[in-house]
């Protein structure tokens, strides 16, 4: 392509402070260096976890910086070294990567790479420590490695899933972040047996999809737990069959969850990021086999205080960053499921603005209207 080994200058959404609107620049992007990629961004859509990061209240505030990390687009140019993808290949851009080299990319069980594992701190690239977004020569910080709210960023190829070409990037640009993540929670970590009863703690975009992935498994209550109930509704599309608001009950919701099932529900799964609902979400699955799923992002200085007896009483606590999903090697075929039609993604999709209205995404997500927002980075 013409524009390879050559800075590009595109629009970019920059957000130059914490909590304030961003705004819409011309940056300079640098060409990707050893084992990057430059990716064409087509459509991208807004996450809680860009939200917490640019309100860096409970979190360390990196600015000015460019957000966005659940995206789609195609590979304008490579960098040395890179064999896996090639200019054109469409791709999904992930917060976590998979260098496919060190132990844990070796093993079945992790996605947890060493190299890539999502980091939120960092701005930079890991390569030679710098950002590839300028303006005027002054660097713009990285988001989680993708910093998809521009019309062109640069990634560790290890960071990227090669997907297939025919897949509508303007759906299938959901399931980069949200989706899959609480679809894998589910299905891959918290895996509800059969007829079994399941609660979820939130019902955003996260907490829905892991409510299809209950559904997906054959659980036969699913039990969603939201404080907004304008969530309800939506989550009866996703499989939610029961219903409950803890401020309408004045007992802890671990025992109105108790006392509707006996004893505890099979499997939790967390997709709210509060810490009360992290410690609801474990005490309220039943003893002897109850297996809670923490997906939610915490505040920096939450710690979870539980009693230890809840443990030994054969309850598993776990957690999961992407739904247990290794990017490169597992989000292709997360895509096929879509193109074979065993999964849904349009009723995930409630809104779309074009770059330009970008803050329109993130009003709605303060609203807690809709599910997930495409923004159009063409048109
Ligand atoms: P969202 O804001 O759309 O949904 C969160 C829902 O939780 C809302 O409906 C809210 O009303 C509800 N909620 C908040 N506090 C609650 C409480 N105490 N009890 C019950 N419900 C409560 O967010 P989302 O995009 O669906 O993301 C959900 C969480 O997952 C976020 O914390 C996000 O950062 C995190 N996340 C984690 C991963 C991962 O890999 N672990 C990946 C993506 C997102
Ligand atoms: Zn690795």
């Amino acid at each position: 392509m013409a524009t390879a080994g050559k800075v590009i200058k595109c629009k970019a959404a920059v957000a130059w402070e914490a909590g304030k609107p961003l705004s819409i620049e011309e940056v300079e992007v640098a060409p990707p260096q050893a084992m990057e990629v430059r990716v064409k961004i087509l459509y991208t859509s807004l996450c809680h976890t860009d939200v917490y990061f640019w309100e860096a209240k409970g979190q360390t505030p990196v600015f000015p910086r460019i957000f966005g990390h659940e995206a789609g687009g195609i590979i304008e140019s490579v960098g040395e070294g890179v064999t896996d993808v090639a200019p054109g290949d469409h791709v999904l851009p992930v917060f976590t990567g998979e260098c496919k080299e060190c132990p844990h990319c070796k093993s079945a069980e992790s996605n947890m790479c060493d190299l890539l594992r999502i980091n939120t701190d960092r701005g930079v690239m890991i390569g030679d420590g710098k950002s590839r977004f300028s303006i005027n020569g002054k660097p713009i910080y990285h988001f989680v490695g993708t910093s998809t709210f521009s019309e062109y960023t640069v990634m560790h190829v290890g960071c990227v899933a090669k997907i297939n070409p025919e897949a509508p990037l303007d759906k299938v640009c959901v399931l980069s972040c949200g989706i899959s993540t609480g679809l894998g929670a589910t299905i891959n970590v918290a895996k509800p047996p059969k007829g079994s009863t399941v609660a979820i703690f939130g019902l955003g975009a996260v907490g829905l999809a892991a409510a299809e992935g209950a559904r997906i498994a054959g659980a036969s209550r699913i039990i969603g737990v939201d404080l907004n109930p304008s969530r309800f509704e939506e989550a009866r599309k996703f499989g939610c069959t029961e219903f409950v608001n803890p401020k309408d009950h004045n007992k802890p919701v671990q025992q109105v969850l108790a006392d509707m099932t006996n004893g505890g529900v099979d499997r939790s799964v967390e997709c709210t990021g509060n810490i009360n609902a992290m410690i609801q979400a474990f005490e309220c699955v039943h003893d002897g086999w109850g297996v809670a799923v923490l997906v939610g992002v915490p505040h920096k200085d939450a710690e979870f205080k539980t009693h230890p007896m809840n443990f030994l009483n054969e309850r598993t606590l776990k957690g999961t960053f992407f739904g247990n999903y290794k990017p490169r090697t597992d989000l292709p075929n997360v895509v096929e499921l879509y193109m074979k039609k065993e999964l849904e993604v349009e009723k995930f999709i409630t809104h779309s603005v074009p770059f330009t209205e970008i803050n329109k995404a993130f009003d709605l997500m303060a609203k807690g209207e809709g599910i997930r927002c495409i923004i159009r980075m063409e048109n």
